[in-house]
């Protein structure tokens, strides 16, 4: 590999950790914003709770929850399968020297501290979650083949 193609390798290889970043942090902000609709939710559940006792009514009528009910319920799902994309995102890359599985975001190893100049990171596009899974799919498969005739490490 010349000087410049590593220069190049380097550069797709920041270009796309800098976009599983981005997309994970997207992924967190928008399930603090559901967490968030979620609460508003709970708050209507338990004033309709309050403003029913209040008058001596008992319980509010199911059908007056339910709405709120199944709002909670689809948002804690959509968090839910937030969670499990930003997993799928979070790639790991192996340390050179002493093998360990170190986090993608990591500078340098926890278990032997070598430090990483080129980040090493698997073959990754973050175009959504079906690619993703496939790349994961391809990046833990046989390892067989190496498509990109890369360096061996
Ligand atoms: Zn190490």
């Amino acid at each position: 590999m010349s000087f410049m193609d590593k220069v190049k390798a380097g550069v797709a290889e920041a270009g796309s950790k800098a976009k599983t970043v981005v997309e994970i942090n997207k992924l967190k902000m928008i399930n603090i914003s559901k967490q968030s609709s979620i609460n508003q939710a709970y708050q209507e559940i338990g004033k309709r709770v309050f403003e029913f006792e209040e008058k001596g009514l008992g319980l509010p009528p199911q059908d007056m929850l339910e709405p709120y009910m199944n709002r909670v319920r689809l948002l804690k799902l959509e968090i839910e399968q937030n969670v499990q994309k930003m997993a799928n995102l979070s790639v790991t890359k192996k340390c050179s020297k002493c093998g360990a599985s170190v986090h993608i975001e990591e500078r340098k190893c926890p278990k032997c501290e070598a430090a990483f100049e080129i980040i090493d990171v698997t073959d990754y596009e973050t175009v959504g979650y079906e690619s993703s899974m496939k790349s994961v799919a391809h990046a833990f498969g046989s390892g067989e083949e190496e498509p990109d005739g890369g360096e061996k490490r």
